[in-house]
């Protein structure tokens, strides 16, 4: 006999969202391992969710549903796993457990960080489910030990992020933005993509500078300008990887797109609309010419990690 589901009640569920960078300066490799980062974050409107509910105490397990789920490991390699046995090791090892549930849309490997967003709702939505006393600031913290992405994956909206990216100060941002995201058919691995920039760049440096023009343009709420101004150092590396990407950035250029760049590692190009009509004129656009695996339209910024309440 089939298992009756559990009531929807069990459930604490939570949204997150994927990011683009609209700045992304990369400094030469430390002695530990990590890169220095200059970068503007945006989140945008590209959702998982992420749902957890009570298991036995040290029990963990989760369930992926969703685009590209038969490419996100299920059991504890699991990002949002590790970020729910992290919670679970500070506040009651012997006490708490979880079952997660997650349903993905953000690319995987798609350079939108998605498995840190879900780390990100798997942080958060744990800290309700077992009504931890727990601030924002502590939250963040355990993020970081996760990834460098996870911190602003779960403050969400425009920030400036130094040190590896996890460090955060909000960044003034008017008005919204229109992109079009082109994903790819294959995945992209972040570290061979740091991996490849080392290669091509010896001679990085290690002081980088601030993303000023980005960060001017978002002040203005000028898309044109921020268009112009789009930069991101990983891209030669995953171009290098993927030569597809350089033909599929030049035809959204030609279609008009005010901007266009690969979305951090890689291979998830976004370009910037001028409005939302132009976005769909272009999504429709890039969508017939076949080179990629589908377009989505998104807007940005969004806001990061939020419970759903229902
Ligand atoms: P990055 O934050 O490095 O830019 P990305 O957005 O390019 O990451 P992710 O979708 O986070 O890529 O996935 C990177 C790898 O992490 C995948 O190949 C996948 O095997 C693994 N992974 C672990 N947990 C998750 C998860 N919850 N969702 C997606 N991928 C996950």
């Amino acid at each position: 006999m089939a298992t009756p589901l559990a009531p929807e009640a069990d459930w604490v569920r939570v949204r997150v969202s994927g990011k683009i960078n609209l700045a992304l300066r990369v400094g030469a490799v430390r002695p530990n391992g990590y890169h220095p980062l200059s970068t503007v974050f945006q989140s945008v409107s590209l959702f998982d969710e992420v749902g957890v509910r009570w298991d036995e105490p040290g029990r963990f397990s989760v369930t992926v549903t969703g685009d590209q789920a038969d490419q996100v490991p299920a059991d504890d390699r699991n990002l949002a796993v590790k970020a729910a046995r992290l919670l679970a090791r500070s506040y009651g090892p012997s006490r708490l457990g979880a079952e997660l549930s997650i349903r993905k849309t953000i690319p995987v490997a798609g350079g939108m960080a998605g498995g840190s967003a879900n780390a990100a709702g798997a942080l958060l939505a744990c800290s309700v489910l077992w009504d931890l006393d727990i601030t924002p600031d502590e939250l963040r913290a355990y993020g970081a030990q996760l990834g460098a992405d996870v911190p602003f994956q779960l403050m969400g909206g425009t920030a400036l992020g130094t040190g590896r990216g996890d460090e955060l100060v909000p960044v003034l941002s008017r008005g919204s933005y229109h992109w079009v995201l082109a994903l790819s058919e294959d995945e992209l691995s972040t570290p061979a993509v740091f991996r490849r920039f080392d290669e091509l760049n010896p001679d990085a440096p290690v002081d980088l500078p601030m993303p000023t023009d980005v960060m001017n343009a978002l002040v203005s709420g000028d898309a044109a300008a921020l268009g112009r101004v789009l930069a991101n150092d990983l891209e030669p590396a995953a171009a290098a990887m993927r030569p597809g990407l350089l033909q599929v950035l030049a035809a959204g250029r030609e279609l008009g797109a005010l901007g266009a760049i690969v979305s951090g590692a890689g291979p998830t190009c976004a370009f910037l609309a001028a409005n939302e009509a132009a976005a769909v004129d272009l999504s429709v656009q890039l969508s017939s010419q076949g080179l990629c695996r589908a377009i989505r339209r998104v807007t940005g910024p969004v806001p990061g990690a939020r419970l759903i309440t229902t």
